[in-house]
């Protein structure tokens, strides 16, 4: 693939945008990675503060025909943001200016780089709730969520951040600008292009405006954490409960090595000697909070929980929640390379994934550590490596290949929330197949024809995407 010359870009949009164009070395090297573990650095990075700044941009890069990658705050876990041909970083996390909440109408209007985080705490303010959450939300963009189609804990009972976005702006790779979608819960004209930029991964376009729905607070919400002796009861145990007429808005998982590494990083008081700990929360009415903790602890003692505990108050609450929030940086430590994937299944098929993923562990002998939004079927099996250890490398790839076609054998997909990125982008037809693979990249060259919209991401091409990454 030929691209242009990035200095071009570079020399004629000097002295035109509110920032200053950064291609010091050092300065790109920070954007020359996300939290994945691919290293690509850009010619030079942007970072806009307005729309009409990023048509400008959109526009220069058309004309020399050079790569542009729209970035958040590089949280991505998939190598989405990387800039894989080399070109242009578009950092929208400048892009701040904008969080309106409109209670009448249950909308919030905001700017790309506002964190997912602020929404939550604008919301609340006017007693309504944002309810996306990914785990990552005090430093995450909006934009990136949107991109990303971000899930999170909550995900469970109110869905992702696709069941909320109303509407879009966004600046389409040809430097125009697109409005879709509107303030109204109902919306029905025309194609729903909304729903086809959500979850596209910053290929589609930059997203330079967010219209969200809001939903009322719920008024009271209970949390307990319920201890396991194996991991596969744990996984019926959630199959149960959420046959039993209750649906909980989170339902977490730790395994051992988890609740381990968590004890030693942040102490919190989990038992380490369990192979698996579930963190459940129920919200809604009071009374009918209380009913339902107390029936999801009778299923999970009829099912062999050896222990149950119901935080008492929002501090312990929080406490517990905190526990959970620690797993990335906690199990980080274990070996220097974090292999982090999200396979999702079908919920009863988690106790099998759970099986598979056991199965996986062994035949590899990889530290692989599962914990995840169980929930809803998404499990995050983490391979702990050291990527200069090529032949433990070699056992990673192998080992992430079996994980991606045990989630689809079950009826699952590769991706919950992450994305596809760069580095599952050689298994997308293995999911979509030949006849999806080829409509999916008719529907970028409608939106993209010259490819420079952050090219290498979720359509394979043997040059730029690996498996892993050696
Ligand atoms: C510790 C940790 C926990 C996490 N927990 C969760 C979780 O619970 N659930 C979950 O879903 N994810 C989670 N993530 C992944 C990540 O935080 C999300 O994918 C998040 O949405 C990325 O946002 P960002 O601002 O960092 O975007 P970036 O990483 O910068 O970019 C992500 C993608 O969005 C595109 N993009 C960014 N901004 C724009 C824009 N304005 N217009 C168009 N495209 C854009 C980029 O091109 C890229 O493809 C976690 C990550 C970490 C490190």
């Amino acid at each position: 693939m030929s691209y242009g010359d990035a200095s071009q870009v570079v020399s004629e949009l000097h002295g035109k945008l509110q920032r200053e164009i950064l291609t010091d070395e050092a300065d790109r090297w920070s954007y020359s990675f996300d939290a994945s573990f691919g290293t690509f650095l850009p010619d030079a990075v942007i970072q806009p503060v307005s729309r009409d700044e990023v048509v400008k941009i959109v526009q220069t890069a058309v004309k020399y025909r050079v790569p542009i990658y729209p970035r958040g705050t590089g949280s991505s876990l998939s190598g989405g943001p990387l800039p894989v041909y080399g070109g242009i970083v578009v950092d929208t996390s400048w892009m701040r200016d904008k969080l309106e909440v409109y209670p009448d109408d249950l909308v919030a209007v905001v700017s790309p780089g506002i964190h997912t985080a602020e929404i939550h705490r604008a919301a609340e303010a006017y007693g309504l709730f944002y309810p996306p959450d990914p785990s990552s939300s005090e430093v995450s963009t909006i934009g990136g969520n949107v991109a990303e189609n971000s899930g999170g804990p909550r995900g469970l009972k109110y869905g992702v951040t696709r069941d909320y976005v109303l509407g879009l702006e966004i600046v389409t790779p040809e430097g125009g600008v697109l409005r879709t979608g509107g303030r109204t819960v109902k919306n029905v004209t025309g194609y729903d292009l909304t729903r086809l930029i959500v979850g596209s991964e910053g290929t589609l376009g930059i997203v330079t405006e967010v219209i969200l729905r809001l939903v009322p607070r719920p008024q009271d919400r209970r949390t307990a954490l319920i201890v396991f002796d194996d991991l596969v009861s744990s996984g019926r145990a959630i199959s149960k409960v959420l046959t039993s007429g209750i649906l909980p808005c989170a339902i977490e998982l730790m395994d051992q090595a988890c609740l381990i590494a968590v004890e030693s990083y942040r102490p919190s008081n989990l038992p380490t000697d369990a192979q698996a700990a579930l963190l459940i929360e129920v919200d809604g009415h009071p009374e009918a909070v209380r009913d339902e903790i107390k029936k999801v602890e009778a299923i999970c003692l009829e099912l062999g929980a050896k222990e149950v505990r119901v935080a008492r108050n929002e501090t312990e609450r929080q406490q517990l929640w905190f526990a959970r929030k620690q797993i990335s940086p906690a199990i980080a430590r274990i070996k220097p390379t974090k292999i982090s994937e999200d396979a999702t299944v079908p919920r009863s098929q988690i106790p099998e994934m759970f099986r598979r993923l056991n199965q996986i562990r062994e035949k590899y002998d990889l530290q692989l550590v599962v914990f995840g939004h169980a929930g809803d079927g998404n499990l995050h099996p983490n391979i702990m490596c050291d990527i200069r250890d090529d032949e433990e490398m070699e056992r990673v790839e192998e080992a992430v290949s079996e994980i991606f076609r045990a989630a689809i054998e079950l009826g699952g997909t590769l991706s919950g929330e992450h994305g596809i990125g760069t580095m599952k982008a050689p298994f997308l037809p293995m999911e979509i197949g030949e006849i999806g693979l080829d409509m999916t990249r008719r529907i970028k060259a409608a939106f993209d024809p010259l490819n420079i919209m952050n090219p290498g991401k979720i359509i394979p091409n043997n040059e730029r995407n690996r498996v892993v990454l050696r």
